[in-house]
């Protein structure tokens, strides 16, 4: 699992222990549409796995065993009492345009996303 030490990730179990939060990338990749996105983050980052074209190109899926991972989450979290935190968009933004709707399937467990800043 894709465990993050994202501190605003954190969540109790139903004992009372902190656990860490998880990251979710449905996919990889994204495109700068302001000055806002001059230092993005997600982009520095991502371009350590060195197969990551940033800007107007296909977006890479990430694979199944992956997107299984939210349902893994939320076993998790019926299991221990608790709601396991997902950031998912560390990599990307969950609101491209540039991707098949069908890629934004809900998903079972807590998510946060980062919005897409257009100013
Ligand atoms: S929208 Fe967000 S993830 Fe995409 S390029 Fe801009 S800052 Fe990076």
């Amino acid at each position: 699992m894709a465990e993050t030490k994202i501190e605003w990730t954190a969540w109790r179990d139903g004992r009372g222990a902190m656990r860490p939060g998880y990251t979710f990338n449905p996919w990889i990749g994204c495109t700068k549409i302001s000055a806002g996105c001059d230092n993005c983050y997600a982009e520095t980052w991502a371009q350590r796995f060195g197969d990551v074209q940033w800007g107007n190109h296909d977006r890479k899926r990430t694979s199944t065993g992956n997107w299984r991972k939210p349902y893994q989450w939320a076993k998790l979290g019926r299991e221990s009492g608790g709601r396991p935190k997902v950031f998912c968009g560390s990599l990307c933004d969950v609101f491209d345009n540039q991707v098949p709707v069908l890629w934004r399937q809900p998903e079972p467990t807590n998510i946060i996303s980062m919005d897409r800043k257009r100013s």
